[in-house]
């Protein structure tokens, strides 16, 4: 059992980072509660073994200070509805100084209370180690479950954990469960291990791709990305999108997973169409062949086969990027088919992680969120996990 399962927060006030940040619609509703229903496990186990919680979050971009549109009090309705009549949930409006430390005293076990924004403080990016302080001097203990943050140095995601002693902070049990099936990814992959690289840029992947070539046996590349790779080796890829300063590196990348004995899959066909638009016209294409007015906005037909066909015979199997314009239903069918065989690799006993903001859009949106081992919560902070780099979030507690 972990450090956190195993604690008994009885008569404790615990401070516990989570990642509210949530979508929210112009008359400042949430669209999408995911990230909320995510931290609520940590949530009910601290409340039920008789403990208080002070929820601390951010929320969007405030660039000058306190801000109604990005107030965390949106928040707190729902809160308390996911939470349970049985816990009262209070709000601070302001996560430091009076109206915070007069919530956190009176706040009771059993009680949970919401503070307002971190980033209404400047203080919380620039990781103060004061303003941390007074953060931490609100409660006994310290959990942090906010793993979509954990890639930042700042106050409430690593800093602050230095005011408690190693017995006194702790992952949460999302925390735990992100860094556990990375863990099992990067470190203890059983092979075949393919990664599936997608997305628009090849530029903000370069560096998963060049940490991935020392641990997957494959590596599929779809999505805009794949069209750099074929330009790289001369062939005509029409209007489809080209980061033409990234041509050298791309192969380099294909030397070095040659080199490695890495096999590298690129879609070998492409749905065209005549406009970056929904209603464009569309027809299937071999991808290093696309004439001048068209772009590949999909993988084609016989790249779904490819693509399918490696999946099926992986092990271990790591996602990230969507393999067309799935916003678009022209151009869904690429990263469907990636879906479904990542979820039938599931069934046959592979392990799969997704993760990274648009391919957990996509399975969610497909329906396959519960057909794969495990959706990743923390955009950034996952491809940094996958590019080797150390999340500051995570080294202050696992220190
Ligand atoms: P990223 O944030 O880098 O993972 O990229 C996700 C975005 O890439 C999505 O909004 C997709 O619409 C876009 N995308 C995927 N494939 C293509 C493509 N072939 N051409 C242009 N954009 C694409």
């Amino acid at each position: 059992m972990s450090r956190f399962s195993s604690f008994n927060f009885e008569g404790k006030k615990a401070v516990v980072r989570v990642d509210f940040n949530v979508p929210l619609n112009e008359s400042l509703q949430i669209t999408d509660d995911t990230r909320m229903r995510a931290a609520m496990p940590t949530i009910h186990k601290i409340l039920n073994d008789g403990g208080a919680v002070i929820l601390m979050s951010h929320l969007g971009r405030p660039k000058d200070g306190p801000t109604n549109k990005y107030s965390l009090i949106h928040l707190l309705p729902h809160l308390q509805d996911l939470t349970g009549s049985q816990h009262t949930v209070h709000f601070a409006t302001d996560c430091i100084g009076e109206p915070a430390t007069t919530a956190a005293t009176a706040l009771k076990m059993g009680d949970v209370l919401l503070l307002e924004n971190l980033r209404f403080h400047k203080q919380e990016e620039k990781g103060d180690p004061e303003f941390a302080q007074q953060l931490a001097s609100l409660g006994d203990v310290y959990v942090n479950d906010a793993f979509g943050t954990a890639h930042r140095a700042h106050a409430s995601t690593a800093v602050m954990a230095d005011c408690f002693s190693p017995e006194n902070k702790f992952f949460g049990l999302l925390m735990e469960s992100e860094v556990s099936s990375a863990e099992k990814v990067l470190h203890q992959s059983q092979p075949p291990f393919t990664a599936i690289i997608g997305g628009a840029k090849v530029s903000d992947k370069i560096l998963i791709i060049e940490n991935l070539l020392e641990k997957a046996t494959d590596i599929i590349i779809g999505g805009g990305m794949a069209y750099t790779f074929w330009k790289a080796q001369g062939k005509l890829i029409g209007n489809s999108l080209c980061e033409d300063d990234r041509l050298a590196l791309a192969l380099d990348l294909l030397g070095k997973a040659k080199a490695k004995g890495v096999n590298i899959h690129l879609p070998m066909d492409s749905t065209i169409a005549d406009k970056f638009a929904a209603d464009a016209t569309t027809t299937n294409c071999e991808s290093f062949a696309i004439p001048s007015g068209w772009m590949g906005l999909d993988i084609g037909i016989k790249a779904r086969a490819d693509f399918r066909h490696v999946i099926l015979r992986s092990k271990t199997i790591l996602w990230n990027g969507p393999m067309g314009v799935f916003e678009m239903e022209k151009f869904q069918a690429g990263t469907r088919t990636i879906a479904e065989a990542v979820a039938e690799a599931t069934a046959k006993g592979a392990f799969s992680l997704v993760g990274g903001g648009d391919s957990v859009a996509a399975v969610n949106q497909f329906g396959f969120s519960e057909k794969v081992s495990y959706v990743s919560t923390g955009g950034g902070a996952m491809l940094e996990y996958f590019e080797g780099k150390t999340l500051p979030g995570i080294a202050a507690i696992a220190q």
